[in-house]
């Protein structure tokens, strides 16, 4: 391998996105349960809210991909669903959910000792589906490179966001190492373009896809001594 420059997945690689959005939904339903206590919205679950958003992404798929946007939405059907169709309200939760969902974003502990490790030796970038930007998660100047699917509308695994974060690196695919927890977006994405892929699995679930990385590892900390430092 001769790699110059590495990308990172953002959720779930850098960050505990499931836990984040979790807790900033359970502050936004207390509020909302605070300013309409009724039956139907005080039984009303996270979880239903979670599918609910899913739901909402889903039909709007390639149509709106500002990820902001499907939030802001996904909050006007869970009020439609919960009988109390109301616009400035579905605005106001969101934006208690903005507050918690970047406000209390925390890295990974293995992040800033790794990045402290390569910065010197390689170009690291962000490559994400998702819409944490570096300065709302304490990774600002970090990256010599970010590509984010809603900026440039094509998601990960798609070729194309691949070699845009090539071109942004500056380097050519077979020198970009791509880091991810995902083995469908990451490392089945990176493998496509001819892309060497490292498969983050911090649980050490069992690969019980087709789908092989060229290396696997526990934590962030292996990458170093993966490329020999
Ligand atoms: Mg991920």
């Amino acid at each position: 391998m001769n790699i110059s420059s590495i990308s990172f997945d953002g959720d779930m690689t850098l960050w505990d996105f499931h836990q984040v959005m979790r807790r900033s939904l359970k502050h936004t339903l207390a509020e909302l349960q605070r300013q309409r206590p009724t039956p139907r919205v005080l039984n009303l679950t996270i979880d239903e809210m979670i599918a609910i958003r899913e739901q909402f992404a889903e039909a709007v798929k390639g149509k709106v991909w500002n990820l902001e946007e499907i939030r802001r939405g996904a909050f006007e059907r869970t009020l439609e669903h919960v009988g109390c169709p109301d616009k400035d309200l579905a605005a106001h939760l969101n934006a208690i959910y903005r507050k918690h969902r970047f406000e209390d974003i925390e890295l990974y502990p293995d992040v800033i000792p790794t990045f402290d490790i390569l910065a010197s030796h390689f170009k690291l970038g962000l490559l994400s589906n998702g819409n944490t930007y570096p300065e709302r998660c304490g990774l600002d100047g970090r990256f010599a490179f970010v590509v984010f699917s809603q900026d440039v509308q094509v998601e990960k695994p798609h070729p194309r966001i691949f070699e845009i974060t090539a071109a942004r690196a500056g380097c050519e695919l077979t020198e970009m190492l791509h880091v991810g927890d995902s083995l469908e977006n990451d490392v089945m994405g990176a493998r496509n373009v001819g892309a060497p892929s490292v498969w983050l699995n911090r649980e050490g679930v069992p690969n019980d896809t087709e789908i092989q990385p060229d290396y696997e590892v526990a934590s962030l900390a292996e990458i170093p001594v993966i490329l020999g430092l």
